[in-house]
């Protein structure tokens, strides 16, 4: 780098960090009693240059990362992948409203991972193959759920102990297991994650979608027609102390599934299925494809496909890790730059994308919004 680019680049960085101390503060609005922020607010904060709106799209850009949103939905894109929020988007005026809930509770833990409070580094991996024995959960004219998920966890389990975790599983072979058994056997682990992993049918349709434990006081958005939608409680309350780090697994192993297999992309969720409901580590419950869909179902018989899931696994698990655990080193600019871990700036990039330095970051916000009760 040429030492003219080197200090236009000092000056950027001086230029933001002096922006962020100034500046983005939450300006809070009310609606039927509830917080809420406008996304102009949302890209001021984060520091987003480019805020549009056209019609209902909401658009923040900056050099590197990007939220979609269209008002009057509930449902928003962080670097290209799909979350459904807590409580719809509104219109209000000439204003675009996000509730300080989902700031606090999806927006800030995925853009921000490296500031959830209390996360632990993953040492061991928790893998769940949904079903076993009698119980086969889903299938079609190839095989069965509870073969595929087994499979997939094998693999995984590979793929994990290879980069150096210890990994554990629900079960190893076709076994019957109740949720409270699994649940049970998660909860022995600490410095841990749990990855239960499954495959839907139903008349959903086709794609790949991931749970995470609903927050208290949110109701359940699982998909109609899943497979495991009767597995939802309706009732608005039974979150846990781990929503932060339960969403940014969530949103590290879906981004990574999506970018490995190319699946219609049904979003990350919340929902309440038991076996999420009381596990004390992070937690996913990752439906990955619809067993039932001709085209889909056919894919994820294929040992090749299954492989590919497996890896996309591995690969979130270690995003998840590698994003919670970065600390921005105290130290010169260029150190920095040369020591940037896969995934600073947010849990959803691709991989393969270069990184600015967590220098030119924004300073802790003077402001936080924590859930927005
Ligand atoms: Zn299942």
């Amino acid at each position: 780098m040429s030492a003219g680019k080197l200090l236009s680049l000092v000056v950027v960085a001086v230029a933001i960090t002096v922006a962020a101390l100034h500046g983005a503060e939450w300006r809070v609005v009310q609606h039927q009693g509830r917080d809420y922020v406008s996304f102009e607010n949302v890209a001021e904060f984060y520091q987003f240059g480019e805020y549009s709106h056209a019609n209902r799209t909401i658009s923040l850009r900056n050099e590197r990362r990007g939220i979609r949103a269209q008002a009057g939905t509930s449902e928003l894109y962080i670097n290209g992948v799909r979350f459904f929020t807590h409580f719809p988007l509104l219109e209000q005026r000439d204003a675009h409203l996000i509730s300080a809930f989902d700031i606090g509770k999806l927006v800030e833990p995925v853009l921000r991972p490296s500031r959830i409070e209390n996360a632990q580094r993953v040492e061991t991996v928790v893998l769940d193959p949904g079903h076993g024995g009698t119980d086969i959960g889903a299938s079609n004219r190839w095989g069965t759920e509870k073969e595929f998920a087994l499979d997939v966890a094998k693999t995984a389990r590979e793929q994990l102990l290879q980069a150096g975790f210890k990994v554990e599983m629900t079960r190893t072979e076709d076994v019957g297991m109740s949720l409270e058994e699994r649940i049970e056997f998660a909860n022995r682990f600490t410095n841990a994650v749990f990855v239960s992993i499954h495959f839907n049918a139903g008349t959903g349709g086709a794609g790949v979608e991931s749970y995470r434990l609903a927050p208290e006081g949110v109701v359940s958005n699982a998909a109609n027609g899943g497979h495991h939608a009767s597995a939802t409680d309706p009732l608005p309350d039974g979150g846990n102390a781990q929503d932060n780090q339960n969403i940014a697994l969530t949103a590290a192993v879906h981004a990574a599934v999506l970018s490995r297999v190319s699946s219609f992309d049904r979003g990350v969720r919340h929902a309440r299925f038991k076996v999420l409901r009381h596990i004390r580590i992070p937690a996913v419950l990752l439906e990955a494809g619809f067993l039932n869909d001709p085209a889909e179902g056919q894919r994820i018989a294929t040992p090749q496909h299954r492989q590919q899931l497996a890896m996309a696994i591995a690969q979130g698990v270690q995003n998840y890790n590698a994003a919670v655990n970065y600390r921005t080193p105290n130290t010169t600019f260029a150190v920095v730059r040369a020591n940037l871990p896969p995934h600073t700036r947010s849990i959803t990039e691709p991989l393969a994308e270069s990184r600015l330095p967590d220098a030119v970051a924004p300073q802790p916000p003077s402001i936080s919004i924590s859930g927005g009760e």
